[in-house]
């Protein structure tokens, strides 16, 4: 049987609750609940019988993906959607690129406004050929459907303070920024 299953692994705010050098209520709080990492999700597909076919995509990169790839286990990556270049979106992609160098080709879909901000900042994986061959870019052009493996995913708009920013809707669940 196959399943598909969400996992929001982070869900701070951009700068991960608690705050370095904070001490107000939330930061200086001990419940498990007030330590978050930076927004993301891990979508799987589970293949009961075969876990070859196990699947793993993961929305945004922030400057936590090395942190939550080693707490979530996450060992192969099938690709990653973008949501928008905002930092505590896109600021793990240097991560990203040692992981698939290391482990296999990873496909990136975003808007291209996004993907402008990903090669301003990340030069030496998209600017130079060689290097994006690991992770190669696809743009997601308006609302129109994508799949990663299989899986349809449907960007939405949503209105934030940068042009181009999605929410994925996969099935009858959403991820929203
Ligand atoms: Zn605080
Ligand atoms: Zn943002």
């Amino acid at each position: 049987m196959t399943k598909l299953i969400a996992t929001l692994i982070g869900s701070g705010t951009s700068y991960g609750v608690p705050v370095p050098g904070c001490f107000c209520e939330v930061c200086c709080s001990k419940s498990k609940k007030d330590k978050r990492l930076r927004s993301s999700l891990l979508i799987q597909k589970i293949n009961e019988n075969n876990k070859e076919e196990n699947v793993n995509i993961i929305i945004d990169a922030g400057p936590d993906f090395r942190r939550q790839a080693l707490k979530y286990n996450i060992d192969h990556i099938n690709g990653i959607a973008v949501t928008h270049t905002h930092s505590d979106h896109i600021a793990g992609f240097d991560d990203v690129y040692s992981f698939a160098i290391r482990n296999k080709q990873i496909p990136v879909y975003s808007s291209l406004g996004c993907y402008g901000g990903m090669v301003e900042r990340f030069g030496y994986i998209w600017e130079k050929e060689k290097r994006s061959e690991y992770l190669p870019w696809h743009e997601i052009k308006g609302n129109k459907q994508f799949e990663i493996e299989g899986i349809p995913i449907t960007p939405i708009d949503v209105v934030h303070s940068v042009a181009q920013t999605h929410a994925f809707r996969i099935g009858d669940f959403v991820y929203m920024p």
